[in-house]
C-alpha cells in the first residue's frame, strides 16, 4: 500500500512515512492510492472476528490492508494494547445503545457510544492508537518527538492521555487561559507525567493557533526541536476511525444485505472522512448524514456546491465547542475523490483559489450531484436551541442524556429517518465534559462516570504565559535538553 498527496505530488509514500508528518510536502492530504475493497465474503469473515474475537481484532484486520510496513505481529500487539475495557470502558469498546421508547417496535436510532475513552471524547478512539504507533515507530528509528499544538478542549486532552508516559514523546499544549470548561482544565492540567506539558495562553484560541503556526514556519528551530503534531490531518489518525463504521454495522445488522445510515457531528471533516473511506471499501452504507453547528460551512457545501471558509469574526463561539471551526482541514480528501482523483484541479481550487478567493464553487460541476448520489451524503446544521429541545426530548423520551455535540447529531438525523434503514448516530463526547449547556437544558448535572469524582481538587501542572512566541519557543528549548 502506498500514499499519494491529494495536490499531486509525485512522491508515493508507505504509512510509516506518513505516520510522523502531516502535510505532503505540496501542501495535499495523504490518502491511499486506492481503497482495499470488502467483497462479501470478506465482509461476512470480518463479522464473524468481530463477534467471536471483538474490536481489537477488528481494528487489526482493517489496519492490515493498509499497513504492510508493520509485521502482523506486532500490529496486532499494538491493536491489542490499545482497544481494551480497561481503557475504553466495556467490552464492546463501542456498544450501541438503542433509542428505543416503551411500546415502540423499533428503536428510533442508535447512538454508537465513542465517548468511554480516558478523555470522554471520540477523539481517544484514534489518539490512544497514535500513541502506541508513536512510541513503537519513534523506538525503531531510535528517535524523539516533541508534539506541539493548540486546544480548545477535546484534541489537547486526548493526545496528552495517548502520550503521556510514551518513551520517546513529549507533548507541549498551548490553549487559551480560563477559557476551557473546568471539567476540561482539570482533565488536562491534573496530568502530572513529566512528557506533558500544558501552556495557558493569555489570549484566545486563535492566539494559539499563531503561535504554533510561527513555530511551525521557523524550520531551523522545528528541525533542531524535533516539532511534530498530532492533528486530525493525520492519516493514521483517520484510518483509526474507519473501524468503528464496521463494528457499527455489525451491531446494528444481522446480515450483510442490510444497509445502515450513519450521522457525524462535523467540524473538520475528520470523522465522517473516516465513514466515507468506510463506504469507498464497500460497507452497506447508505447515507452519511454530516451535522454541523451554526458553523455550518459544510452544511452550506452539501446543500449548495459552495465552500466557503469563514474569517476569525464569522466563525461562532458554540456550545458545541469542538465543532467550532472556520475551515474543515480533511474536507479536501473528499473533494479529491469527489472530483474522480483528479489532484490538479484538487490543486486549483483548495491551494491558490482558497487561499485568493476565500470559496470555491461546484455548483455548476455535474460532480457535484454525485456527492449525494454516489458518495451518500446529507447534511443538515442545528443551533443552541436546538440542542437544548433535543437534549431535553432525547431525556425525556428515551431516558439517556447526551451531549452537545452527539444533540446536533441527533437533531440531524431527525431529519433523514428512513424506516428500512437504521440510523447510527455517532456520540462523541459525554455530556459532563460540557456541563453548563446539560444544567440549561436540563436543570441538572450531568452523570460524571466514577473515575472522575472530584478531579477538579487534584493538584494541577500548568504554565500560564503572555501571547508571545518568543516565550514559548524558550520553554520548548528549555524542557528539550
Ligand atoms: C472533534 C470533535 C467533533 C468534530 O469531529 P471532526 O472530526 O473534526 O469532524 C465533534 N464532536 C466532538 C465532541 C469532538 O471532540
Amino acid at each position: 500500500m502506498r500514499y499519494l498527496s491529494t495536490r499531486g505530488h509525485a512522491d508515493r509514500k508507505q504509512f510509516c512515512e506518513i505516520l510522523l508528518e502531516g502535510l505532503a510536502p505540496d501542501g495535499g492530504l495523504y490518502l491511499p492510492e486506492s481503497y482495499p475493497q470488502i467483497d462479501a465474503s470478506a465482509l461476512t469473515r470480518l463479522r464473524e472476528v468481530w463477534q467471536s474475537q471483538g474490536y481489537a481484532a477488528l481494528a487489526f484486520e482493517v489496519l492490515s490492508l493498509y499497513i504492510d510496513d508493520i509485521s502482523r505481529d506486532d500490529l496486532q500487539a499494538l491493536c491489542r494494547k490499545t482497544y481494551t475495557p480497561e481503557v475504553f470502558g466495556t467490552k464492546e469498546i463501542v456498544p450501541l445503545k438503542p433509542l428505543q421508547a416503551a411500546g415502540q417496535a423499533q428503536p428510533a436510532m442508535y447512538l454508537e457510544a465513542l465517548s468511554n475513552g480516558p478523555t470522554l471524547a471520540f477523539k481517544d478512539m484514534a489518539m490512544q492508537l497514535l500513541g502506541h504507533l508513536f512510541e513503537y515507530e519513534l523506538a525503531r528509528r531510535g528517535e524523539a518527538l516533541n508534539i506541539f499544538g493548540a486546544t480548545s478542549g477535546d484534541t489537547g486532552s486526548a493526545a496528552e492521555y495517548a502520550m503521556r508516559g510514551k518513551k520517546g514523546v513529549r507533548v507541549f499544549m498551548t490553549s487559551p487561559n480560563g477559557r476551557m470548561s473546568p471539567f476540561q482544565q482539570a482533565q488536562m492540567f491534573s496530568l502530572l507525567d513529566d512528557n506533558i506539558h500544558n501552556i495557558a495562553i493569555e489570549g484566545v484560541f486563535d492566539d494559539c493557533q499563531d503561535i504554533v503556526k510561527a513555530v511551525s514556519n521557523d524550520l531551523e528551530f522545528k528541525r533542531k526541536y524535533k516539532i511534530g503534531t498530532v492533528n486530525s490531518i493525520n492519516w493514521a489518525r483517520l484510518l483509526a476511525q474507519v473501524v468503528y463504521y464496521f463494528a457499527g454495522y455489525f451491531q446494528a445488522t444481522q446480515s450483510n444485505d442490510q444497509k445502515v445510515s450513519f450521522t457525524v457531528p462535523s467540524g473538520n471533516f475528520g470523522n465522517v472522512c473516516a465513514g466515507h473511506v468506510a463506504r469507498m471499501m464497500g460497507l452497506p452504507i447508505d447515507r452519511l448524514v454530516v451535522a454541523t453547528n451554526e458553523n455550518d460551512v459544510l452544511d452550506e457545501f452539501f446543500r449548495t456546491g459552495v465552500y466557503r471558509v469563514r474569517g476569525t469574526t464569522d466563525t461562532h463561539e458554540t456550545s458545541s465547542p469542538s465543532m467550532d471551526i472556520s475551515k474543515a482541514s480533511n474536507f479536501e480528501r473528499f473533494v479529491f475523490d469527489l472530483l474522480g482523483r483528479d489532484a490538479a484541479q484538487t490543486k486549483a481550487i483548495f491551494g491558490e483559489g482558497l487561499s485568493r478567493q476565500g470559496f470555491f464553487d461546484l455548483s455548476g460541476d455535474r460532480r457535484f450531484a454525485q456527492a449525494a448520489t454516489t458518495y451518500g451524503f446529507d447534511s443538515g446544521r442545528s443551533t443552541h436551541a436546538d440542542r437544548l429541545t433535543t437534549i431535553q426530548q432525547v431525556f425525556a423520551t428515551y431516558g439517556v442524556m447526551i451531549d452537545t455535540h452527539t444533540a446536533d447529531g441527533v437533531k440531524v438525523a431527525q431529519e433523514h429517518l428512513n424506516p428500512q434503514v437504521p440510523m447510527i448516530v455517532l456520540e462523541t463526547a459525554l455530556p459532563i465534559k460540557f456541563a453548563a449547556t446539560i444544567v440549561e437544558a436540563l436543570g441538572r448535572q450531568p452523570e460524571r462516570p466514577p473515575q472522575f469524582e472530584g478531579i477538579e481538587a487534584l493538584p494541577k501542572r500548568v504554565q500560564v504565559m503572555k501571547a508571545d512566541v518568543g516565550l514559548v519557543k524558550a520553554y520548548i528549548q528549555q524542557h528539550c535538553d
